[in-house]
């Protein structure tokens, strides 16, 4: 994951070995490679901006006082910075309802089913008592697919394989839920290969009737400056609560995972590093900034 950025940014740290202290010379060479590094990760140029001039203004502020190196501290800065970027803080999913319904938007193929099952399987090993909801009325494949899934996992499947209102599907899903004592609903929905009116009108309809307490956008951080330009476009629409990044196990260049939260202003909550049902975790920018930086 994002080896090719970790690479560079150590690069760029390196242009600081041996040198005694930090000059303007110094962290002007160092914070343009840094900037290189983040826009050749396709992190939007705005923010590779923003980030670097906030890090050569750190980096200028803390002069002669320090006692490690100009490369410790700017690679300190930078882990601070990065942080600070993918959001601080981790936020966890809010849970409230009775059943709560967790509401599950994205793309086709982004890894919209997949992410279902892995959150399902997730919350059941908390102790909660999950059912999935099958809403993508247009692809019978999917709808078979979470079936796999929940099969796998040990965790009921809704689905109505003939009905074509996805709206009347969840709402079937949701009194099958009070009925039999599910606290969480997850709602998987149908996707399409680009950003549509159709889709994005149908997944604001499901979010209007249903009340989701949760609801997230599942984007493949594969797909770098689309996957920002996606989140926000779902996001003026649907003012989802989070962003789950999917396929960070591939060779993403990280882009995404860098520039969402900042260009958004949504928190990335989970993060998916494969196909098989563990592969989730709960997202921690530090932890992110700390792995990216090596
Ligand atoms: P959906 O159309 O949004 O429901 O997407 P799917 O869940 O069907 O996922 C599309 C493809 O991506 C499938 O082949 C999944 O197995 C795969 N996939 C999903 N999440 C991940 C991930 O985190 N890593 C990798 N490598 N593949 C994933």
């Amino acid at each position: 994951m994002f080896d090719n950025l970790s690479l560079k940014l150590d690069k760029a740290f390196q242009t600081l070995k041996g040198q005694g202290r930090i000059t303007e010379i110094n962290v002007a060479t160092t914070v343009k490679e840094i900037r290189k590094a983040l826009i050749d990760a396709d992190v939007n140029y705005k923010v590779a901006k923003e980030v670097t001039d906030d890090i050569r203004e750190k980096a200028m502020g803390q002069n002669v006082l320090t006692s490690i190196s100009p490369g410790q501290l700017l690679t300190k800065i930078t882990n601070d910075e990065l942080t600070h970027l993918m959001g601080g803080e981790s936020v966890d999913i809010t849970i409230e309802g009775n059943p709560a319904i967790i509401l599950i938007a994205g793309l086709q193929g982004s890894g919209k089913t997949t992410f279902s099952g892995k959150l399902a399987s997730y919350l059941k090993k908390q102790g909660r008592q999950v059912l999935l909801t099958a809403c993508d009325i247009y692809r019978p494949a999917a709808i078979k697919q979470l079936q796999v899934l929940g099969e796998q996992i040990g965790v009921e499947v809704y689905a109505e394989p003939e009905n074509k209102d996805a709206v009347k599907i969840a709402k079937a899903a949701i009194a099958h839920a009070k009925k039999n004592n599910h606290r969480i609903v997850i709602v998987d929905t149908a996707g399409r290969l680009a950003v549509d009116e159709e889709m994005m009108n149908e997944i604001a309809r499901l979010k209007e009737a249903l009340a989701p307490s949760e609801t997230l956008f599942v984007v493949d951080s594969m797909t770098g400056q689309d996957a920002v330009n996606t989140a926000k476009a779902f996001n003026d629409r649907l003012n989802f609560d989070g962003v789950v990044l999917t396929k960070l196990d591939g060779d993403t260049r990280g882009g995404a995972a860098l520039s969402i939260r900042r260009v958004v202003e949504k928190p990335i909550k989970f993060i998916s590093m494969g196909e098989k049902m563990e592969a989730l975790d709960r997202f921690y920018p530090d932890r992110m900034a700390s792995r990216i930086l090596g």
